[in-house]
């Protein structure tokens, strides 16, 4: 959003108060911070409108990709530095699958994409896209595969060929999933554009000679009707991956250039696919596009993405309350540790390696580690008391004990005295939770 002063030169200047501000001015301020419409003052000329709109949009087009409940939104991003603010919308990985694969085996291996997931501090990461790759020559057989793959996934596709009539009879097929159609380039692009734009799908444009050449034809691809563009700038190497995305992302949220304020995708092949696709996630590519993604090669990738995509000022917290662990009964202890996502699991995951039924109450540390929290002065004895009283601990567990992070062992003289429960100091790490369990 522009400024109140940008803004400003656009205002009629009559100060009437139809908008329900004394002055233009005022109305100017209320804009910039999202606080009126433009709507709201009737002067506005058009141009006027057309202008603030333009100003207002943001530097990277939103895009949205696929249908339904894996549908995803790529783009949108204001930030060239994630500690500035934050990224919003994560880098989604695409598995690229060849047409010339038999029926049976494309179906596999689409479902092994579907499978691609793991759980980490209580949130899903999984593959989000399956990519058919046209190399048969065969348009017949193009659909075919095509039509394969969507029957087998929810996951949007991404459909690659550059003979549009093979192109438009495989996503004709299937428009309702509005697949990603990969990609208009300097031969083919008025053919494409019409198709995107009666498909009503996202398209690619793709240009390897430079970021130049790449922006003259998304100007021309935008010029034919289309509006959801995702640059494919062709990198081969590393240094080129990181040289382009870099500076299409600096113009654009700059706003030094609009012409390339798109989402990227990423075609992250060869022997250092690996590399490029951490290299694209770190450095803005919206869509990765791999030919294989392991289990063991995808963790690491999706380990990676969580963080860069976590918001740095706020942590990943879960709800404060009494979790049962190892089925405990009335005689089990009670644990306690704060809602730091990260802590929680940490500390979940060596409880139950233990083996010994414990009660565990999360404290509400505003998304805190322990020792953090409690130099905060958001993890206190009086903290502790009343989270047990208001999650009934104390009905629940009957054993009368309490065990406390060794890091916070100073608590427990307080801990003892306000809870009225005999507090034992556990171990200053985690990992040390097992033996100290079975040793009780
Ligand atoms: Fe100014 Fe328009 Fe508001 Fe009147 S309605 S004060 S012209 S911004």
């Amino acid at each position: 959003m522009p400024t109140a002063i940008e803004i400003f030169k656009y205002l009629p200047k009559k100060n009437c108060g139809e908008c329900k501000h004394p002055t233009c001015l005022a109305f100017a301020m209320a804009l910039a911070n999202n606080k009126a419409k433009v709507e709201d003052c009737p002067y506005i000329s058009e141009e006027g409108k057309r202008a603030l709109a333009a100003s207002s949009a943001p530097p990277i087009r939103l895009v949205k990709v696929g249908s339904g409940r894996h549908a995803f939104e790529i783009g949108d991003e204001t930030e060239l530095y994630r500690h500035e603010k934050k990224f919003f919308h994560p880098t989604r990985y695409c598995v690229i699958l060849n047409d010339d694969i038999a029926d049976q085996e494309l179906e596999e291996r689409t479902l092994a994409v579907n499978r691609t997931k793991f759980e980490r501090v209580g949130q899903i990461m999984a593959a989000d896209m399956v990519a058919v790759r046209h190399v048969s020559g065969d348009a017949q057989r193009f659909a075919r595969a095509v039509s394969v793959v969507a029957e087998s996934t929810d996951l949007p596709l991404l459909l690659m060929s550059k003979d549009v009539p093979a192109l438009e009879a495989a996503a004709g097929q299937i428009s309702a999933k509005l697949p990603l159609l990969n990609a208009a380039d300097k031969d083919n692009w008025a053919l494409m554009a019409t198709l995107a734009k009666r498909l009503k799908c996202p398209l690619v444009v793709r240009e390897d000679r430079g970021l130049n050449e790449l922006a003259d034809l998304v100007a021309q691809v935008k010029g034919a009707g289309v509006d959801d563009i995702v640059l494919d700038f062709g990198a081969s190497t590393l240094k080129e991956l990181m040289e382009r995305s870099t500076m299409v992302r600096k113009v654009s949220v700059k706003r030094t250039f609009r012409g390339l304020g798109y989402p990227v995708l990423v075609l992250a092949l060869g022997p250092q696919a690996m590399l490029m696709a951490t290299l694209a996630t770190m450095k803005y590519g919206s869509i990765v596009a791999l030919e294989e993604l392991r289990p063991e090669q995808a963790l690491p990738l999706f380990v990676l993405r969580q963080n860069i995509y976590t918001d740095p000022q706020v942590p990943i917290q879960v709800k404060p309350d009494l979790y049962p662990v190892n089925n405990p009964g009335e005689g089990a202890p009670v644990l306690f540790t704060t809602n730091f996502s990260l802590t929680y699991f940490t500390v979940l995951a060596d409880i139950e390696k233990s083996k010994v039924p414990v009660w565990l109450q999360v404290v509400d540390t505003e998304g805190l580690s322990v020792l953090t929290a409690f130099a905060a002065g958001k993890l206190s004895a009086e903290h502790v008391q009343k989270a047990l009283e208001k999650s009934g601990a104390k009905s629940r567990s009957k054993a009368g004990t309490l065990i406390i992070p060794g890091m916070v062992a100073r608590l427990a003289p307080k801990l003892g005295e306000v809870t009225g429960m005999k507090v034992l100091v556990g171990p200053k790490e985690s990992s040390g939770l097992p033996k100290f369990l079975k040793g009780l």
